[in-house]
Formats: structure tokens, C-alpha cells, sequence
């Protein structure tokens, strides 16, 4: 038997610190990632119906707090700063919108805004419908707007990743459609192994497949299984995707939530957001950072080769920014 090796890259692409600008509380947690052998992490800094403010001071937040600790952290915003940083041992930190909302004026000028300040994907419609398209929780899917036609070129312009994520499918089969570039789901899991609002359809993973893209399996109990956040339960969602389409269009995205009462702040408090769902009124259970390397010993287990398994820890999220990020 052959021992696994630990992957060079590990990406995870979306975790969620508390998004209140002059809180450090939580960010020292940012080591939790670094001690589990992860060397780039995307954060999100806003979603939904928060204003354009909340989004900018949360950035400007979480900017500042990063730049003061150039021994651990380091900005990254293309895909020779993320291997430099690796190479130095350091965590690369970008940015992540989930939603639309800052463009909901009709204000194209802000994608360059954020791709400037090192926001590197953003998602057409957080459950909700948005200028740009429908969301997963809206009982209509209008589709792809004109607007959003020309959100997708901007995006293309400057090098923003696309996301279709909590999107609904038909906005997210027409964004794919209309893309001239690899779309990714973010941090999505196929409702053909469990099957929740929130999760994707094979049809639309396919779709992602031929874009290019990547789907980064999420770590939430909720969307792995009956609040099932076992190893086992997010291997099997990794090993779907990978039968659907191959070992090059798979990541990470745990989706995991540092601070658990601000998340069941925004659920009691938003509930045009997070509609008639029950499911959310439970504990949610999460993959936590630290059981990345398990995650890896698992796929070895199964049988994948190591090629494959750093593709999926992050090699593929390395290929796509270095196709798209500019
Ligand atoms: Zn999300």
C-alpha cells in the first residue's frame, strides 16, 4: 500500500467569517486553515439584500486586518501570487460576493470595484432573484436577465469568476450558456445524492463540467445528507460529481461558518432570504477545516490516485484562475 502524500495546494474556496466590519474576534481562526495544511482560502464579504456599505466595510475590514499580518497571511488575486504564496508558506486570502446586490442599480462599475479590491467571484442570485437572474428559492426562475448579459461580459473584462451557486437552474443552465468563460458552483452539492433547494442537478453540474468550471463540494450537514457532516457523507458527494464528469471538474468549498450565532441571526431575521425551509431550523452540522486532510486520506481509500486528489484539494481551482483571473 502506498502512502497517501499531503496534497501541495489545498484550496478552499469559500468560508465565512462574521461579516461585521472592527470585529477581530474570529479572524485569528484564519490559523485553523493554516494549521490544517490549507494554503489559500476564499472569504466571503457580503451577500443577499446587504447593502453596497456593509459589502465595502466588511472588505475594507478584512483587507486591513490581513495586510497586518504579512507572517501568516497574504492577499492573492492571481495564480502566481497563490503559488508564490504557497511557496512561502504563507495562507493566500482573496474574496467572495455571494449575490448580485451591489449591481442591483444597474451600476456595472462595481465589478471592477471589487475585482480591484480582490473579490475574484461573485454568484448571480443568493436564494432570491437579483437584477442579473432568479434564485434557488424563488418559486418562479425568470432566467437570465439582459442585464446580466452584459454583468457576464464585464465579469469576462475584467477576470471575475462567475458563480452559480444558490442561483436557480434555469438563470444558472442560461449563464453557463451565455458565459465566453468557465463558470463555477462555488460551494454546491448534486441533488442526485441528496436532494435539497439548495443543491444543483446533475444537468447543471454537466453544464459547469463543459464550461470548464468546477464544482466545489459544500461541507454543510444540511446539504450532504439528514444533517450529516461525516466524512463519509462529503466523499460520496465529491465522488458523484467526479462519475458525472471527471476527476478536473471538482474542488472544495466547505462553506464552513465560523461564528454559528450570526448564522442563526441572518436565518431568524431573513426569512424572505431563507423561505419556507424547516430544514434550516436545526443545529447545522459542518465539515470543519481541520478535516481536509481526512478528506484526502478518504478519496486514497476509495481508490484515487494522488494526481486526482490534488486536483480536487485544488488544482482545478488553481487551472480556472489561472484561465480567468487577471
Ligand atoms: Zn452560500
Amino acid at each position: 500500500m502506498t502512502l497517501h502524500q499531503p496534497s501541495r495546494l489545498i484550496w478552499d474556496n469559500h468560508g465565512c467569517m462574521p461579516l461585521r466590519a472592527g470585529d477581530g474576534d474570529f479572524l485569528p481562526q484564519l490559523e485553523r486553515y493554516r494549521a490544517a495544511g490549507v494554503s489559500v482560502a476564499g472569504l466571503n464579504i457580503g451577500f443577499g439584500p446587504q447593502s453596497v456599505e456593509e459589502h465595502i466595510r466588511t472588505l475594507a475590514w478584512f483587507r486591513k486586518w490581513i495586510k497586518g499580518r504579512p507572517d501568516q497571511y497574504r492577499l492573492v488575486g492571481t495564480a502566481d501570487e497563490i503559488e508564490a504564496a504557497v511557496a512561502d508558506g504563507k495562507l493566500g486570502v482573496f474574496f467572495d460576493i455571494e449575490g448580485m446586490g451591489p449591481l442591483d442599480g444597474g451600476d456595472l462599475g462595481m465589478v471592477e470595484m471589487f475585482y480591484d479590491l480582490g473579490v475574484r467571484w461573485m454568484l448571480i442570485a443568493y436564494n432570491r432573484e437579483t437584477a442579473v437572474g432568479s434564485g434557488c428559492y424563488d418559486t418562479e426562475d425568470g432566467g437570465l436577465t439582459a442585464f446580466g448579459c452584459e454583468v457576464l461580459a464585464e465579469m469576462k473584462r475584467v477576470g471575475m469568476l462567475v458563480c452559480c451557486s444558490h442561483t436557480g437552474e434555469r438563470t444558472a443552465l442560461e449563464t453557463i450558456a451565455a458565459a465566453d468563460n468557465p463558470v463555477i458552483l462555488s460551494h454546491s452539492n448534486p441533488k442526485a445524492v441528496w436532494d435539497h433547494t439548495r443543491n444543483v442537478s446533475d444537468a447543471v453540474i454537466k453544464a459547469v463540467a463543459g464550461s470548464g468550471g468546477v464544482v466545489g463540494v459544500n461541507g454543510i450537514g444540511l446539504f450532504l445528507g439528514d444533517n450529516d457532516n461525516s466524512t463519509e457523507a462529503f466523499v460520496r458527494h465529491v465522488d458523484h460529481v467526479v462519475q458525472l464528469v471527471g476527476p478536473d471538474h471538482v474542488g472544495i468549498g466547505l462553506d464552513y461558518v465560523f461564528d454559528g450565532q450570526e448564522l442563526k441571526d441572518y436565518l431568524t431575521n431573513m426569512r424572505d432570504t431563507f423561505p419556507n425551509d424547516p430544514t434550516y431550523d436545526q443545529e447545522m452540522l459542518f465539515v470543519e477545516p481541520e478535516r481536509i486532510p481526512a478528506i484526502g486520506v478518504a478519496l486514497h481509500d476509495r481508490g484515487y490516485s494522488q494526481t486526482d486528489i490534488d486536483k480536487i484539494m485544488g488544482g482545478n481551482w488553481l487551472r480556472v484562475a489561472r484561465q480567468v483571473w487577471k
